[in-house]
Order: structure tokens, then sequence, then C-alpha cells
């Protein structure tokens, strides 16, 4: 073909969905020339299921992103219609935002922002190829004209699209979500350079003209007042806007009548739907086969967007056919006569065997080639985004000649989000949970920031005036800590006055401000009646003091947890280890230590079927070989 290999890119960006859109902005903003593919342009940036971003342990991770110089949080920030705190009756590790989006202005803003960076180009296109050379080393991807774009790197992010079908019923087409066409060629390409996939599924609700939907019949839901944002360069004047309810509804004995008498007809039951499902987003057919025991489900009725009737019905997934989809909804209190706008159903798709990639999100085997997103086994587009800022680092990083950056599990969700992905593996569509982290008590949505900051400034991402914000913030927080430690209460009636209003024990003897503070009942906002010396203070300080203080004793354990995770993490294991030759380890650990092959010894004692005593052997093995 004329000119068929006519561009040339640093960067080729596979995908422009919430993975797609991270990695190619990190890599433009990293000053690389970079180009973004995707099968529809008008699919940038989409949400094909639930219309909010946040909620529990996803508002960590897009907290994280934020810290590191990426955009999600500041797209929600512009286009949410509803803010809500989770788990604000919980610990602090619990809290997580969670934001209502208007649609089609996230996917609008997010476009927009793309069109506006500089170095990078939006391209319609399907990428049917990836060219490797005879080293193992990227040259390029191929579209479906056959045209050839010569790039340094290349980063995968296709979501739900390779070879996806989406059913209902008796309904199968061989398309993307949303009727939006699927990738067909990429899959195959993949394969041929050895690569493995697997075959996943999700389902998402139907949706449901609000204007027939009695809402009288249902709970409804507020957002918070004031508003939080998600992201640390929001100002929260800034964000305090009218909201819009969600409602809450249940399911009932009627609704689980009419799924279990037709889950023959769901093309899950009835073996149609090959592709493996989330565990942690089952489909309203699943509850109520698992969970049979369970009178009602919860239903969250959600705008979909200030500008659309249609409403999102969170928690009722499905891929029954039509018409019981029909009842099903129906028999809802409040929807006995909704009117369906687009029905509830499955989409299954190819993707791979995530412990194929680094922890940098690059390839084992093929240099130059990153994959990010749902593409890996993840599920969620909080899950895609943290991925995509990765891999688009690291994509950047490798065609600069610079090592990866990598994010561990005592560093952030992230970190555990990927280390997970690669050294685990998964076999369902995996999504975050803050029970994964086992660092969650310092790994909180309201210090990512002091966490994860550093590294985005360290990668470029993040500017030099947000990176010294952050550190005069660090700087108030210690003195303001270190102030409330040194501040003497003196016992006096008015003390024991206030400490008798507020449930808390009188003292007879000096107490500092601190020891309050950790007192259950009070907190720093509490104390301030009886703190003369307190300075004027931003509330995000605040809120931090309160924190460190009040869990000292906790954050101090987990530390002291995540030093003996460094050390193991800090012990390098040489890639060229024979495990075969290591007599004392087990059979299954020497052929799953030969297949991972980790990097340290804290991802080995990760990876499944090798035990403490194996990590024990090997650490005999490299004291006495002096490798470590
Ligand atoms: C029906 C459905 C239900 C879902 N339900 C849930 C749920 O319940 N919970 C949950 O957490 N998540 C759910 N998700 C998943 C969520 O949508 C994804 O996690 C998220 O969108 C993944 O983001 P991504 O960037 O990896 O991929 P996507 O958002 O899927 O974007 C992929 C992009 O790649 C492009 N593309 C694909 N192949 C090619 C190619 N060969 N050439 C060029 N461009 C290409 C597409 O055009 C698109 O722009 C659901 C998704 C769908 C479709």
């Amino acid at each position: 073909m004329l000119g068929s290999e006519y561009l040339n890119w640093d960067v080729a960006v596979v995908g422009g969905g919430h993975a797609g859109c991270e990695a190619a902005l990190a890599s433009a903003r990293l000053g690389l020339n970079v180009i973004l593919f995707a099968i529809q342009l008008d699919s940038i940036a989409m949400m094909p299921c639930n219309p909010n971003i946040g909620g529990s342990s996803k508002g960590h991770l897009v907290r994280e992103l934020d810290a590191l110089g990426g955009e999600m949080a500041k797209n929600i920030d512009k286009t949410f219609i509803q803010s809500r705190m989770l788990n604000a009756s919980k610990g602090p590790a619990v809290y997580s935002l969670r934001a209502q989006a208007d649609k089609r202005r996230y996917a609008w803003e997010m476009r927009r922002t793309l069109e506006n960076t500089r170095n990078l180009c939006i391209r319609q296109s399907e990428i049917t190829d990836v060219k490797v050379d005879e080293t193992g080393r990227v040259l390029g991807v191929y579209s479906e004209s056959g045209a050839f774009y010569e790039c340094g790197a290349v980063v995968l992010c296709t979501g739900t699209y390779l070879k996806a079908r989406c059913l209902y019923g008796d309904v199968i087409h061989a398309t993307g979500p949303n009727g939006q066409r699927a990738s067909v060629g990429l899959s195959d390409s993949l394969k041929r350079l050895g690569i493995r996939l697997q075959r996943f599924k999700t389902g998402t609700p139907a949706r449901i003209d609000r204007n027939s939907i009695d809402f009288s019949k249902m709970e409804i839901q507020n957002g918070d007042e004031p508003i939080v944002p998600f992201s640390f360069d929001t100002d929260p004047r800034s964000i305090q806007r009218a909201q819009v309810p969600c409602y809450l509804t249940y399911t009932n004995s009627l609704t689980h009548e009419v799924i279990r008498a037709n889950l023959s007809r769901s093309p899950m039951y009835g073996g149609v739907i090959e592709g493996t499902g989330a565990r942690y987003c089952p489909s309203i057919e699943d509850k109520v086969v698992r969970f049979a025991d369970k009178e009602r489900h919860q239903v969250f009725i959600e705008p979909e967007g200030e500008d659309t009737s249609e409403m999102y019905i969170s928690g009722m997934s499905t891929s029954l056919p039509e018409d019981v989809q029909e009842a099903m909804y129906r028999s809802l209190p409040g929807m006995s006569g909704c009117r369906v706008t687009r029905n509830g159903y499955a989409i299954e798709y190819d993707c791979i065997d995530p412990t194929q990639l680094t922890t940098g999100l690059m390839f084992r085997d093929i240099c130059g080639l990153f994959s990010a997103g749902q593409i890996n086994g993840s599920s969620g587009y909080e899950e895609a985004a943290a991925q995509g800022i990765v891999a688009g680092i690291n994509a950047a990083r490798f065609v600069r000649n610079k090592p990866p950056i990598v994010i561990d599990r005592s560093e952030g969700y992230i970190g555990v989000l990927i280390d997970d992905l690669v050294i685990k593996g998964t076999n369902e569509p995996y999504r975050m949970l803050t029970s994964r982290a086992e660092y969650r008590l310092l790994l909180r949505q309201d210090n990512a920031d002091i966490r994860l900051r550093p590294k985005g400034y360290g990668a470029g991402l993040v500017s030099r005036e947000k990176y010294e914000r952050l550190i005069s913030k660090t700087r108030e927080i210690e003195d303001e800590i270190e102030r409330v430690r040194k501040t003497v209460i003196a016992p006096s009636t008015r003390i024991n006055e206030f400490l008798r209003l507020n449930g808390s024990a009188e003292t007879m003897t000096g107490v500092t401000l601190a020891e309050l503070i950790k007192r259950p009942e009070l907190s720093c906002s509490v104390c301030a009646v009886i703190d003369s010396g307190r300075p004027e203070l931003p509330e995000d300080i605040r809120e931090q003091v309160n924190i460190q203080i009040k869990y000292e004793g906790y954050i101090k354990r987990q530390a002291a947890q995540v030093e003996q995770f460094k050390r193991m993490e800090g012990r390098k294991l040489p890639d060229n280890i024979n495990y075969a030759a290591i007599s004392g380890l087990r059979l299954e650990a020497r052929q799953k230590l030969e297949f991972h092959k980790p990097v340290n010894l804290g991802q080995a004692g990760r990876i499944t079927g090798v035990s403490p005593a194996d990590i024990s052997v090997l650490i005999v093995f490299l004291t006495a070989n002096k490798l470590q």
C-alpha cells in the first residue's frame, strides 16, 4: 500500500477507554509524541456500565492516580452530579469518596482534555496487529487498513472489546459494549506473539426511563454537603453545587420467582457464555441463586446524567431475555409501570493472563509492549485508569531508556492492584477491595498525595509548584502534631466541664492535647474550644493531624510491618537462578518460581504455591551462595 509506513510515533496507545486516556496523557505530558487509537472516537472515556467513579477502595485508586498526576479525579470533579463519602461512620482507612457522573459530560470533558494536550493525536482506527522484531522488541502496530505505525513503545488498553460478544436471552451480537464494533484481529495477533489469553465476562443492567418510575415508593439518597473533591488540586469552594438524588429500592419474592422460573433461558445458566464472571459484581441471577436465603437485594436507581431521562439500575445486571427483564424490573416497588430504554446484557471478551507482565506493566518477553486496564483481567474504570497511568509513564521511560517506576504494596492500592495481577494472576475479573490491601491503615484516601506525589514529581508528571505545596503541607502537619504533643492542658473547672459535656473522663492532672485527641469521644475539632494556641489551618491538614494522633499506635505497628515487607522486597533474586537445582525446594515451588521469575523474595513469597518453608530454603541458598 502506497506510503504504508508513513507515520512514526514515540508511543502508540491502543484504546480510548479509562486506561488508554490516562496512558496517553501521561506519555504526552512527559513530552513524547503519542497517538491514541480508538475503534470509535465518540466512545472515548465511555462508561458502559455504572455511572459513577469511586466507592470502596476505588476512591483510593482515584486519589492515588491524582497524586501521581493523572486526570480521572479532575475530570469527575468537573462532571459529577452527586457526591458522597461512603463508610463515614467507620474508620478513616475505609472512608471512600464516590461521585455520580454525568456520563456524557464525563466522556466529553476527557476527550476535550485529550484534544487540547500537546504531542497527542487521537485517531479512529482499529488496530489489528502488533509488529515485533526477532529480538523480541516491539516495532509498531498495523491498522485494519494495513497502515503501519512505527513506534518506540505500544500500550494495549483494549478493555472489553477483544473478540467481544454481547448476550441477553437468545440474542448474541459480535459487538463491543453499547453496540460498538468489537476488536476482531488483535487477539489472534497477540496469540501469534505467544501471549496467553483468557476469556472473561461481565454484565450490565437495563436502563429505565425516569418518567416511568414512581420514586415516592423508594428511599431517596441525597449527596453530601459540603462536597469533598476527588482531586487534591481542586479548590473545594469551586465545586459546591446542586446535586441530583439517587434512590434505593429492593427486589422481592416476586422478582426472585420470575428469575428462578427463567434461569434456563439465561445464557449464563444455559451454558452459552464461556467467559468467567466477576465474583464481586454478580448478576441478579447469580445473587438469587447464590444467596437463595436472602429475601431481598438492594437496588440503587441512579441517574445517567442531567440531560437524559435514563436511569441505571445498580445491583440488577442481567443477561435474561427481554420479556423476563421487563417482568423482573416491574416487580420492584415504584417500578410497576417502568419503561426499559436499553436491555441489560452480558459481555464476554478476551483478556491476557497478567502474570506475563512485569510490575511496570511491560510484557516480560516483549520489550516495549505494555498493557493496562480490563485487558489485564481487572474490572472497573478506576482499576483501568490506575494501570493506565503506570503503563503510560513506563512506556515513556522505556522510550527514553529509563528504568520503570514501580509502586509497591506498601505505597498504594495501585501497587496492590498491579502486584496481585502480575504476581498472583487472576482467573476472574479482578475488582479492587480494601481487604486486599494488607497495609490499608497507611493507604488511606486522605494521604494519597503524601504517599505518591513525590513519585509523580520524580517521574516528571507533577509540577514543582505542586510538589513544593506538598512539602509545605507535610511540614505544617508535622509542626501541628508537634504542637499538640507539647501543649499541656492544665486541669480546671472549665476543662472538666468541657470533658463532661463531651462524655469524656475528667482529669485531675495536666494532660497533653494529643492525649485528649486520642480519646475516642474527642478529636482535633472537638478540642478546638479548649485549644487557645490553635493556628488557622486548612481542613485537609487538620484531618491528617487528627488521624495521625488518633491512630498513632495502629499506624506505628503497620509501619513496622512495612519495614519487614521492604526488607523482603529488598532481597533481590538474580534472574538466572536455576530453581530446579535448589534442593529442598518442593516441586510445585520450583515450577512456579521458574514460571513467574520473581525479582525479589517478597514477590516469591506471594506466588500461589510457594510456601514460607520454600522461602526459608531460598534464603539459605542466597546466603550460602553470597547472592545477597
Ligand atoms: C457491559 C459492561 C458491564 C460492565 N460492568 C462492570 C461492573 O459491573 N463493574 C465494574 O467494575 N466494571 C464493569 N465494567 C467494566 C468497565 O467498563 C471497564 O472496567 C472499564 O471500562 C475498563 O476500561 P478500559 O480502559 O480497560 O477499557 P474500555 O473502557 O473497555 O475501553 C477500551 C477502548 O479500547 C478501544 N479498542 C479496543 N480494541 C481496539 C483496537 N483493536 N484498536 C483500536 N481501539 C481499540 C475501544 O474503542 C475503547 O476505546 C463493565 C463493562 C461493560 C462493557
